[in-house]
């Protein structure tokens, strides 16, 4: 299967995790192909430090080969509001794709403060692209921060639903308004209002347009939000857990991700936003099958979908039957599970 979302720390933050344990992890519960996120620390966001990641994910695709893994390593570079840097970013995807597989754009703060924030600076970021000729993904994480009420006292009604519908369509009229030739990924979609924006934009037809859904935001409404079960963008209320729920079964959401994004407990209890995403991606596709989806969907969600989006032509493996051994392993990778 594919994760096309995962956050695999290493380097200053090896005490999270290691990009071998990430994949590790990932292979026992059935992944062999993972793009993995910029905003490390350092974050990728030149040339050179996207070569060390590479060889990073090379060298350990090589150790779990000689544990009979065959797991396949992608990644994300970053963008910044600099247009020499942009320009650096584009001409390394040219060079590196398919071991790089996109952009992320981060259209708020969440870890490593790497958001470019505002309608206008995003519209330069769209505006650079086009002009560079880019076509492959962008991927972006929308919340629109002026919409947050920083005041509140519960993480999900700080970082409201409202910021992801706003976000999600000021990126679609950025897009379409200066002949964004890529396609916009929205990351990690989690409401009704950023669903619908979505098909407008198709049916619109003026831009290419995917999505995809965490297993978080598929499984949990708001009630289960707690200081270890917390995320960006946040858990959210029950009409619109629903609504991503059943755009996966009417064919809206293009791919599940994990958002995999582990944390040491004591991280987690000073308010670190992120949790482990493979377990949660088994648990999803039992509960899709539980409810009667059909294998081919299952498969175009988890295997084939993004990698068809991405244009890479590599063999992901199948959906498996899913066990409790298999749900067990991934939940004793951590130390915490988020789904108890
Ligand atoms: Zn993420």
């Amino acid at each position: 299967m594919t994760d096309a979302h995962v956050h695999l720390r290493d380097w200053n933050q090896s005490h999270k995790e290691t990009v071998l344990h990430g994949m590790l992890t990932g292979a026992l519960a059935g992944f062999d192909v993972f793009f993995d996120m910029p905003n490390t620390n350092p974050p990728v966001t030149d040339r050179k430090t996207a070569e060390k990641r590479l060889e990073l994910g090379i060298s350990a695709e090589k150790e779990l080969g000689k544990l009979g893994h065959d797991v396949h390593y992608h990644l994300y570079l970053g963008i910044t509001p600099c247009a020499g840097q942009i320009a650096e970013m584009v001409k390394a995807y040219k060079d590196l794709f398919p071991r790089v597989c996109g952009l992320k754009m981060f259209a708020s703060q969440s870890t490593g403060n790497m958001g470019i924030i505002g309608k206008e600076r995003q519209l330069e970021i769209y505006r650079s692209l086009t002009e560079l000729g880019y076509t492959g993904v962008l991927a972006v994480h929308c919340e629109k921060e002026e919409f947050f009420r920083p005041d509140e006292t519960r993480h999900s009604d700080r970082r409201p639903s409202e910021s992801e519908e706003a976000s999600v369509r000021d990126q679609i009229e950025n897009a379409e308004n200066t002949g964004f030739r890529g396609t916009l990924h929205i990351a990690h979609i989690s409401t009704k209002g950023a669903l619908d924006a979505v098909r407008e934009a198709r049916r619109c037809g003026l831009v290419k347009i995917t999505c995809g859904a965490t297993p978080h935001h598929i499984l949990l409404n708001r009630d289960s939000e707690t200081d270890l079960i917390k995320m960006n963008p946040p858990l959210r209320p029950e009409s619109d857990r629903l609504a991503v729920w059943n755009a996966l079964f009417d064919g809206t959401v293009d791919w599940v991700e994990s958002d995999h994004a582990p944390h040491t407990m004591d991280e987690k209890r000073g308010g670190a936003s992120g949790l482990p995403g493979f377990e949660g991606m088994l648990l999803t596709i039992k509960a899709l099958r539980d409810a009667g989806m059909p294998e081919s969907r299952l498969n175009e969600l988890f295997c084939t979908n993004a990698l068809k989006a991405f244009g890479i032509n590599e063999k992901s493996s199948p959906v498996p039957q899913v066990n409790d051994a298999m749900i067990d392993a991934a939940r004793r990778a951590y130390p915490f599970s988020a789904w108890k």
